[in-house]
């Protein structure tokens, strides 16, 4: 459609988000049934589910909320009453999960659980988020593989060589290119045909070196270029910052809509004509839009309705079964290191927040009860740090809390690691922790280590930290490989590492494995 057409549409959207908004949102209602046998009445309806981060193939919250397989009876709620309906995946969903740790069949499981789930759920539409490139290449190459539904990648590519390539589903000796944009073409019952253009892109963000960038928002400004006079609508399925999308949304005003994801806690804006959807994380929500399109008056309508993911809707038998399969996979796995992960060890308490934009900043309820945890495990420690970004679930968890969303928050596990260090070490790393405020560097630390911002002095129950002594401390094991951010430094090597306390790795000690320590923590208290 030309940018003449599309200014036509703006006072039919504009009046549809006026009423939309009151009524629309709570009813979403195909086109009236026309009678049969008067042929294409040029009016089309479309509805397109949208699913977002999610990372979670069952439900969660005690199963209240979330689940792939109320997400199927979803699509199929929706397909009854318009067979043009279809289910689209806004990036993250390989990475992180719990499962990611986990092994089956002698190999790492890497988010292979998701893709069949996905699979189950009659998932039409995905693309990339940047947590698809945390698992590494062969391994993204075989979720790839095993996926049925279509992928469009506008400005991600495969890099290989140094060259760019689009990446592929391979099977045997053929190759299925992702392509950067994608024309659905949908038929309605009375012959009504509609062209719909797609594209997908994805935040720059993870620097995987086998992955490689076209900017996003040049890249649609390209391809809608492409796009918008042959089809009759054009959507941008997104996974990048909201900002991104509302800018997104100003230069490329004849968008149809902004399928969206990257953000977890539901986003819903109208940047001109262009609403800017994203749904709850790990699937507590979906937006269902449905898309009218009217050929012969050139005008489009876009009605959102948010709906909640939860005990009403009934699980698709079909997708259930996978979802328990990768279910019984898992407690296997997690019953093998010490864990029930459907056990209760938390039942009222104010709901734990661990929502990256706060851990990444500031101590939450949450970070506390860790620290704490840390300490009761290694109480031989004089102080404990622990990195926000061992923290991964970027969510508030509800009660009741199981073992499971112990398992979940902390997806990478690992041990906690005792060392003598010296002061002056202590010091460098606490200062590298207050500079990396903002990200997963961030350092959370027992209550008894203070940091004075007038002199800009830290202190261990009340006496200042001297650079000299040494002192016990107890931290996650990731963080003395260097591996965390501004802290190359921090190495079994460097000098001011006295000596190093390992632990057992059995489910006998509880630094073995830093949620162990956490869960049995939660029991005792
Ligand atoms: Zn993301």
């Amino acid at each position: 459609m030309k940018n003449e057409l599309i200014s036509k549409y703006e006072p039919v959207r504009t009046l549809i988000v006026i009423i939309g908004l009151g009524f629309f949102l709570s009813s979403c209602a195909a086109l009236p049934a026309r009678p049969g046998g008067s042929g294409d009445d040029g009016r089309l309806s479309v509805n397109y589910l949208l699913v977002n981060d999610v990372y979670e193939i069952a439900p969660l919250a005690g199963g209240s909320v979330g689940g792939m397989a109320r997400v199927a009876t979803l699509k199929k709620e929706y397909l009854r009453k318009n067979p043009n309906t279809f289910l689209v995946m806004a990036g993250d969903f390989l990475s992180p999960s719990v499962y990611n740790s986990l092994q089956y069949e002698g190999r790492r499981i890497r988010g292979r659980q998701m893709v069949e789930a996905m699979n189950a759920a009659g998932t039409d539409l995905a693309v990339f988020g940047n947590h698809e490139f945390d698992i590494n290449e062969s391994e993204l190459q075989s979720r790839i593989n095993e996926s049925s539904f279509r992928w469009v990648a506008s400005n991600t590519f495969h890099k290989k060589d140094n060259a760019l390539r689009p990446f592929a589903r391979e099977s045997g000796t053929a190759s299925e290119a992702f392509p950067e944009t994608w024309i659905q073409q949908v038929t309605d019952a009375d012959g009504t045909v509609a062209r719909i253009g797609f594209i997908g892109l994805t935040i720059p963000f993870n620097k995987a070196p086998y992955v490689g960038y076209t900017d996003p928002l040049a890249t649609a400004e390209k391809l809608y270029e492409q796009l918008k006079d042959s089809c009759d609508a054009v959507i941008a399925v997104t996974h990048q910052l909201v900002q991104d999308d509302i800018l997104l949304a100003k230069r490329l005003p004849g968008l149809a809509m902004i399928l969206g994801g990257h953000e977890h806690d539901r986003r819903f804006q109208k940047v001109g004509n262009v609403f800017v959807m994203k749904a709850h994380a790990n699937a507590k929500s979906a937006y269902a839009v449905e898309l009218l399109i009217n050929k012969k008056r050139n005008r489009l309508r876009v009605k959102p309705e948010l709906r909640m993911i939860d005990a009403a809707i009934p699980d698709d038998a079909a997708t259930a079964a996978v979802v328990e399969r990768w279910t019984e996979i898992a407690n296997d796995n997690y019953a093998a290191i010490g864990f029930d992960p459907k056990k209760i060890i938390l039942r009222t308490s104010e709901p734990l927040d661990g929502r990256e934009s706060q851990i990444r900043k500031e101590a939450t309820n949450m970070t506390v009860l860790i620290v704490k945890a840390m300490e009761a495990a290694a109480p031989e420690a004089d102080a404990v740090i622990l990195n926000a970004g061992s923290v991964r679930v970027d969510d508030v968890l509800p009660m009741p809390l199981t073992e499971y969303d112990i398992l979940r928050a902390l997806p990478f596990g690992g041990g906690i690691m005792l060392a003598d260090m010296k002061g002056s070490l202590l010091i460098q790393t606490l200062e590298a922790g207050r500079k990396n405020t903002g990200t997963g560097g961030f350092l959370h630390y027992s209550e008894t280590l203070t940091h004075d911002p007038a002199t800009n002095a830290w202190s261990l129950k009340g006496a200042v930290v001297d650079p000299a002594k040494t002192y016990r401390v107890a931290f996650p094991d990731f963080l003395l490989t260097g591996g965390e951010a501004n802290m190359d430094f921090l190495k079994k090597e460097n000098p001011a590492i006295v000596d190093v306390h390992p632990y057992t790795p059995n489910p006998g000690d509880l630094r073995s494995d830093i949620r162990l320590a956490i869960v049995k923590y939660l029991e005792k208290i």
